[in-house]
Order: C-alpha cells, then sequence, then structure tokens
C-alpha cells in the first residue's frame, strides 16, 4: 500500500476519493462497536474509522492496535457526520472510512504519551533518553520544521546578496584564548592534539585573505564550558565575514538578514534600522550590556548626592572612587521576607556584600539605613527615583563594574517578581532589537593580573583611538557590535585588524601574549596579513538561540534534534563513554582516573 497523502493534507474537498495514509497509531477509541484512529505523521492527524458493518477483517485487524503502532489504512475520505466535526484539527471535517488495514510494525508501549502535554508532564531527561519519540510530538514536530525553514531563508538571503557557503575544518587547533576547548588526539601524530573550533574565526579571516569577498556558513561550534540553561557543548551559529566594509555595511547587512527570518519564520515585519546604544550607556541605565528594553527599571545614579554621606558604606564607595546607584522597584514594598532575601542573595552571588534597601510602607520609609541620610539625600532619592508610596529601593555602592553588574542582575530578578504579581506587563511578542556598539577594546581582568581582549584578540580599535593603546588601553574603543534582542544576545561581531604589526602588537604588547606563544598560535595569521590582506570585519549569531525565540521557546534543547543535558550527557546514546584500552594506546594515552584500569 503506497501512501497518497500526508496524515494533514485532507479536506472536504477530498471527499469520497479513495486514499491510503501511513502513520502511527496516536489515540484509539472504541465506540458502540466501531473503532476510532488517530493517526498520525508528521503533517498532522487524521481520524480513520473502522466499522464491521463496512468491513470486518480490517475491523478485526484493529482491534490489535495500540499506540504508536505504524500502519498503512487504505480508505474513503468521508463528511464526519454532523456534530461530530473536530475544529482542533485541520483535518477536523473529514474522516476516513477503511477498507484495508496492514501492520507495518507494532510498538511497545511508549515510555510517555505522544502527545502535547507530555512535553511538560514527562521529565526532559526521558524525554531525551527517548528523543526519537519525544521528536514524534507535534509541537517538536514543527520545532523542527520551523528550524529547516530559518536556515532555508538565511542561505538564500546570503545567496541573493553574493556570499559563498564555505565548509571550515572540525579538527582545528588549540587557540586556548577564549572558552575551555574540546581536544582531539592524533593517533598519527603522538603527544599532539587537534582542537574543536570554539567558531570559524580564524579560518573566516583567512577566507577573507584568500579574496572570498563574502563568506558565510551555518556552522557547528563546540565549547567545553559549564553549561548554563542557554548553553550546549556544541551549538550552531549564523557565521559570516565580508571584505572592505564599515560597521555600518554589518549593521545593514543583519537588519535585512533578521527581517526575512522573522518573515519567514513568523510572517512578521520587523521595522529597521534598529536603534544603536553606546555600551556604556546600556552599563550606566541599565547594568548589562544585552539590556531588555521592553521594560524601564532603570539605574539611577547617585554617587553625587551621597559624596559626604554620613552612611559609611555609600561614602567609603565614593571616596575610593566608586559608585552610588539605585533602582525603584515599583510596586515591590510588600516584597516577602523570602523575596528579599532572594534578592540579597542574587546580590552577594555577584559580588556585593549585602543589599541595602528601603521599603514605602504606610507613608515610612522602612529600612535601617535610612537614619543615616541627610534631608537632602532623601530629597535626591525622591525626586531620582520618583518614589512613591508601595516602592522598594535597592542600592548598589561599589566600584563602577561591581554595581553595573548586580543591579544588572536585581533588575532582571525584580522583573520577574513583578511580572509574576501582574505588576509589570512584559509582551513575549514584541521585539526589541538592538545594537550595543563603541565596546571597550580591552578590558583588565583583575584575576589573571592583565588585560584581556572584551570581545577577541583580532578585533580593531577604532582608529582614533589607536593612539591610546600604550598609555590608556582600557580606554580605547573597539569597533565591536553586538546584536540585542530583548535581553538575550543574539550576536557578536567586529570589524578586524588586517595590519600585521598592529595585530602583533595587540597580542605581544597589549594582551601580553609572549612572543614565542603568539608567533606559535597565530604566526600564521601574521604572516598571512602581510600578503595582500583587505579590511574586513564579521559577525556570529547563535542560530539555536535565534530558532527558540522564533519559536517562542526559552529552551534551546527543544530546537535541537539531539541535545546534551548539562552535564553534557547525550541519554539517548549514552555518551560520553568508556572506551577500550586498545583505542588508548593507539592514541599513546594513560588514563589516571581512579578506575582506570
Ligand atoms: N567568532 C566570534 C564569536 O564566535 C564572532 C565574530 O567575531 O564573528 O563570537
Amino acid at each position: 500500500m503506497k501512501r497518497t497523502h500526508h496524515c494533514g493534507e485532507l479536506r472536504a474537498a477530498q471527499i469520497g476519493q479513495k486514499v491510503t495514509l501511513t502513520g502511527w497509531v496516536h489515540a484509539r477509541r472504541d465506540l458502540g462497536g466501531i473503532v476510532f484512529i488517530e493517526l498520525r505523521d508528521r503533517g498532522g492527524n487524521t481520524q480513520i474509522v473502522f466499522d464491521p458493518q463496512h468491513n470486518k477483517p480490517s475491523w478485526e485487524l484493529a482491534q490489535s492496535l495500540r499506540s504508536e503502532f505504524v500502519i498503512a489504512v487504505e480508505g474513503a475520505v468521508r463528511k464526519r457526520p454532523a456534530g461530530t466535526e473536530n475544529t482542533r484539527l485541520p483535518t477536523g471535517e473529514v474522516e476516513v472510512l477503511a477498507h484495508q488495514l496492514e501492520i507495518l510494525n507494532p510498538s511497545d508501549t511508549p515510555p510517555f504519551q505522544i502527545d502535547e502535554s507530555s512535553g511538560t508532564q514527562a521529565g526532559e531527561d526521558l524525554r531525551l533518553q527517548y528523543r526519537y519519540l519525544d521528536l514524534r510530538r507535534p509541537a517538536m514536530a514543527r520545532n523542527l520544521a520551523l528550524r529547516h525553514r530559518i536556515a532555508k531563508a538565511t542561505r538564500d538571503y546570503f545567496d541573493a546578496n553574493g556570499f559563498l557557503e564555505v565548509e571550515t575544518p572540525i579538527l582545528f587547533k588549540s587557540t586556548p584564548e577564549g572558552a575551555r576547548e574540546y581536544l582531539v588526539p592524533s593517533r598519527v601524530n603522538p603527544g599532539k592534539f587537534y582542537a574543536l573550533p570554539q567558531s570559524p574565526q580564524q579560518f573566516k579571516q583567512m577566507l577573507m585573505v584568500a579574496g572570498v569577498d563574502r563568506y558565510f556558513q551555518i556552522a557547528k561550534c563546540f565549547r567545553d564550558e559549564d553549561l548554563r540553561a542557554d548553553r550546549q557543548p556544541e551549538f550552531t551559529q549564523i557565521d559570516l565575514e565580508m571584505s572592505f566594509i564599515t560597521r555600518e555595511d554589518m549593521y545593514a547587512m543583519i537588519e535585512g538578514l533578521l527581517a526575512t527570518v522573522w518573515m519567514a519564520a513568523r510572517g512578521e515585519k520587523i521595522p529597521t534600522p534598529f536603534p544603536r546604544m553606546q555600551f556604556i550607556e546600556a552599563m550606566e541605565r541599565f547594568g548589562s550590556d544585552k539590556p531588555d528594553t521592553r521594560f524601564g527599571l532603570e539605574l539611577v545614579d547617585l554617587t553625587k548626592d551621597f559624596a559626604q554621606s554620613q552612611f559609611k558604606v555609600f561614602r567609603s564607595a565614593v571616596d575610593s572612587g566608586g559608585v552610588v546607584k539605585a533602582i525603584n522597584a515599583k510596586g515591590l514594598a510588600g516584597a516577602t521576607q523570602g523575596q528579599i532575601e532572594t534578592l540579597t542573595e542574587t546580590a552577594k552571588s555577584f559580588g556585593a556584600k549585602g543589599l541595602a534597601y528601603i521599603k514605602v510602607e504606610g507613608g515610612e520609609w522602612k529600612s535601617p539605613i535610612v537614619k543615616f541620610f541627610s534631608d537632602a539625600e532623601k530629597k535626591a532619592l525622591i525626586e531620582k527615583l520618583k518614589i512613591e508610596e508601595g516602592d522598594l529601593i535597592l542600592f548598589g555602592a561599589d566600584k563602577r563594574e561591581a554595581v553595573w553588574e548586580v543591579l544588572g542582575r536585581l533588575r532582571l530578578v525584580v522583573a520577574d517578581i513583578l511580572k509574576k504579581t501582574g505588576k509589570l506587563t512584559v509582551p513575549e511578542d514584541q521585539w526589541n532589537f538592538l545594537w550595543v556598539v563603541d565596546f571597550p577594546l580591552i578590558t583588565y581582568n583583575p584575576e589573571a593580573k592583565r588585560h584581556v581582549a572584551t570581545h577577541h584578540p583580532f578585533t580593531s580599535p577604532v582608529a582614533e583611538d589607536i593612539p591610546l593603546l600604550d598609555s590608556q588601553p582600557t580606554k580605547v574603543r573597539g569597533q565591536h557590535y553586538d546584536i540585542v534582542l530583548n535581553g538575550v544576545e543574539l550576536g557578536g561581531g567586529s570589524i578586524r585588524i588586517h595590519q600585521p604589526e598592529l595585530q602583533k602588537k595587540i597580542f605581544e604588547q597589549v594582551l601580553e601574549i609572549p612572543p614565542d606563544m603568539a608567533q606559535s598560535r597565530f604566526g600564521y595569521m601574521l604572516q598571512a596579513f602581510r600578503y595582500g590582506a583587505p579590511p574586513h570585519g564579521g559577525i556570529a549569531l547563535g542560530f539555536d538561540r535565534l530558532c527558540a525565540i522564533l519559536c517562542g521557546s526559552s529552551n534551546i534543547r527543544d530546537v535541537i534534534a539531539f541535545p546534551k543535558t548539562a552535564k553534557a550527557v547525550d541519554l539517548m546514546t549514552n555518551s560520553p563513554s568508556e572506551v577500550e584500552p586498545k583505542q588508548l594506546r593507539d592514541l599513546h594515552i594513560k588514563l589516571d582516573t581512579e578506575d582506570a584500569g
């Protein structure tokens, strides 16, 4: 029996036709001696009727059908009897009266039911273990299809704009400047290792030196990091690089891509160009370089107002060159002790020593610190924070960067609490795209006690800031840009350095990479730049995250066919796993784990 239609296809127009459908038994009901099957495939569901009056053998066989049996059915499309139409199904107006049934394969009882609710009911670990069943769920099938659409729209867009998709190696070289890498031993070169690429960064720059001019790739990248909810050890980027461009060209190219993709995936027209914000403004106002601008709760600066304060914590922060800032959590004065503790724990986990706050309740300022404030200080607070009855004021007083971090995080926690209590509405389908620009090229890392590249060491400084490289490197702005959407960093990139001397200077003098190390890691790049490297720049967008947003899911695992858990485990294939001693010997590897044989 060869299928004539998919299970989501039949409509009233096909009434009277003989059809053959194949698929999985989604549900079975016996009603008044008649067997009803909801048959499912990737395209949807159709009701099949097995009636003993009509065809006894197939009705008999239908008795044995269970969930997830794979069957082929031949029958006639007919209108469902009046009153039994199912408006929930696109095929709900019709049903197929079966003449013939073939069981192509039975199924064990599935560990969870394959329907929309099982996504929330079945634990995610169980779903990942039986991913081939989980992917049968309509929601997951829809996500896979949408991911495909987005990839296709991306490829078509770049093709139309003169880009070439070029594959770059997965077996790359260790360059431990960035995240921790996955290493791959080389059997034929004992003691030597490849590394899986964290991104195709160096290859795409080499492609520009090679004259490719416009490159893109939907590229796999690998980072051996401790995983957070939105991270995967292997993930996908939309990666691109262009020659002879300025930052403006890149903004327009990416705005065009995102407009195309939003139209393809959601049929929505998004307005371009996107607004831009300088890094420093994002940090001062939102305490984040990826601000969610759909709501206020902005950071307010009070440094000048508390410069002479009697309250020691604030005063000493200002005296030692730091800042005092606050946010007004409007309407949160009634915060429970538990909520205040959560906020304090959040503050502490991002480096604060504690959390100073004022609850404005019953016309009073309830706070152990208010007694230290002068009238002028109170007046400044009222005016700048627009304090009203019912507000909760949260303070940060420390080094500038530390206050940004703490209040930026608190702003998000507060927004969550306010959302849950209905005091703040943040529309889920409002798309606040934002370019964040003018990042510092270099950041001082107090732990490593040296300067590190804010983005990566290939980012070009803003031309007029180059003279500051020697005297005040942290004042130099990089030609770096991040594309942010509703508080999520969709991607980032930069105009690159293409002058070998400047690149060498950044490696050796600014980032203090010892010359021999710079040579062994990046020597080929410095050499390539001496053979006519064009000015160039690029960007990479997190493809999984983009798909998750477009699918309306907060979990990137929902848009990856076979993702790994937070412990970097693939529960379906049970990987990573032990290997045979011979395999290790071949690779010249000896284990020193406790249970190594
Ligand atoms: N390779 C960079 C990254 O993965 C993006 C870029 O600069 O193009 O973040």
